[in-house]
C-alpha cells in the first residue's frame, strides 16, 4: 500500500503470531532502487509475505539498496538477515541496539536464563516464569540467520529512495531504538517509539549493559520531539496517523496514570509481581506477561530513582515500598 507518493513510501504489513498480530515494515521507491525499513520476523509467514510484496511490485532481490532498522526486536531485526542473504543489501542500525543484536541475538541463551533469574527475584513464581522463558526462547530462531550490521548515529543523515531523513535517537523502547525523519515532507518513520492506539512496551532488560530507567529515557525522547514539525508519524504498528504532539500528550498521560498506580498498588510493600498482578488483571498470553513484568520493573525503577520508592531485599526477594 502507497502511503506516500511524493517520497515513494510503501508499506509492507507482515503477519506476527501474536496478540499483536502484525509488522507495518516500509519500502522505499528511488529511482535506483528500494530501501526497506524494518524486516519482520524472520518465519515463513514473514518471508513469505515479503515474497509475495516484491512480487506485487516487481522487486528483484538486487533492486534492494538497504535495509535500515528502527531497534533490534525480532519483529524488527528477525528477517533482516534472510533479506542481506538475498539482495547483498547493508544493514543498517543504531549504534547502542548493534551491540544488542550481537550481545542477545548472535550469543543468545545467558540473556534467558537473566531474565529468568530477574523474574524469580522479583517473585514470579517458578511454574509461571518457566514457561514465560519458554515463549521468549522461541522467538531466538526468528531472528536467523543473522544479518552483519553497520551503525548509524543521531543526527546522521541516511538516503531512503530519493529523499534523505535524518536519525533521530528516541531511546525507551530499546536503549539504541531510532526514527527516521524527512525534514522535506515533515514524515516521521516512528517504528515502536509513538504508535497508535497501544503504547509502546518499556522494559527493564536483565543486563548489565542495559539502561537501568527506561521509562525515563522514553519520556525524556517522546518529550525532545514534541516539537519536531510532522505531517504524518508512519508506524511500525496499527495506521499511519496525523496527529503526533496530540498521541505525545496522551502517551505521557497514559505513564502518569500508570505511575500513580503502581504507587499504589504498590502501597507499603509489594514485589514486581504482585503489582504486575494488579496492573495488568487481564488473562495475558505467556508472552504479553514478559512484557508486563519487564514493564512494571521499569515503572518501579523510574520511581525509585525519582526517590518516591525503595528497593530493598526480602529472602531473596526484591520488595518495593513507597517513601
Ligand atoms: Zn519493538
Amino acid at each position: 500500500m502507497l502511503v506516500h507518493e511524493q517520497l515513494g513510501i510503501y508499506q509492507a504489513r507482515h503477519p506476527l503470531p501474536f496478540k499483536l498480530n502484525h509488522v507495518n515494515c516500509y519500502a522505499v521507491k528511488g529511482q535506483d532502487g528500494w530501501y526497506l525499513v524494518d524486516s519482520g520476523l524472520s518465519n515463513e509467514a514473514g518471508r513469505g509475505s515479503w515474497q509475495k510484496f516484491f512480487a506485487e511490485h516487481s522487486i528483484q532481490s538486487q533492486d534492494i539498496r538497504g535495509i535500515y532498522l528502527t531497534h533490534f526486536h525480532p519483529d524488527h531485526y528477525g528477517a533482516s538477515g534472510w533479506l542481506q542473504e538475498q539482495s547483498g543489501a547493508p544493514v543498517y542500525i543504531g549504534g547502542i541496539d548493534a551491540e544488542r543484536v550481537e550481545r542477545y541475538w548472535k550469543h543468545g541463551d545467558w540473556i534467558l536464563q537473566a531474565m529468568q533469574e530477574m523474574f524469580t527475584a522479583n517473585g514470579m513464581p517458578l511454574e509461571v516464569t518457566l514457561p514465560v522463558i519458554e515463549a521468549m526462547s522461541r522467538l531466538l530462531p526468528f531472528t536467523r540467520p543473522h544479518s552483519e550490521v553497520q551503525t548509524l548515529q543521531p543526527g546522521d543523515s541516511v538516503r531512503l529512495g530519493d529523499y534523505s531523513y535524518k536519525v533521530i535517537l528516541t531511546p525507551g523502547h530499546t536503549d539504541g531504538h531510532i526514527c527516521y525523519y524527512n525534514e522535506e515532507f515533515q514524515v516521521l518513520l516512528s517504528g515502536d517509539h509513538l504508535l497508535p492506539g497501544i503504547s509502546s512496551n518499556i522494559s527493564l532488560w536483565p543486563d548489565p549493559g542495559a539502561d537501568r530507567n527506561p521509562l525515563d529515557n522514553f519520556l525524556t525522547a517522546l518529550r525532545s520531539i514534541e516539537g519536531l514539525p510532522c505531517e504524518l508519524v508512519l508506524p511500525a504498528h496499527g495506521r499511519p496517523f496525523t496527529t503526533m504532539a496530540e498521541r505525545i500528550g496522551q502517551l505521557l498521560e497514559h505513564h502518569r496514570e500508570r505511575l500513580a498506580l503502581v504507587k499504589e498498588s504498590t502501597g507499603q510493600g509489594a514485589t514486581a509481581y504482585q503489582v504486575c498482578l494488579q496492573i495488568f488483571p487481564q488473562e495475558l498470553s505467556m508472552h504479553e506477561l514478559r512484557f508486563a513484568m519487564a514493564e512494571t520493573l521499569a515503572h518501579l525503577m523510574y520511581l525509585v530513582y525519582r526517590g518516591e520508592m525503595k528497593l530493598s531485599q526480602s529472602g531473596g526477594v526484591d520488595m518495593y515500598s513507597l517513601v
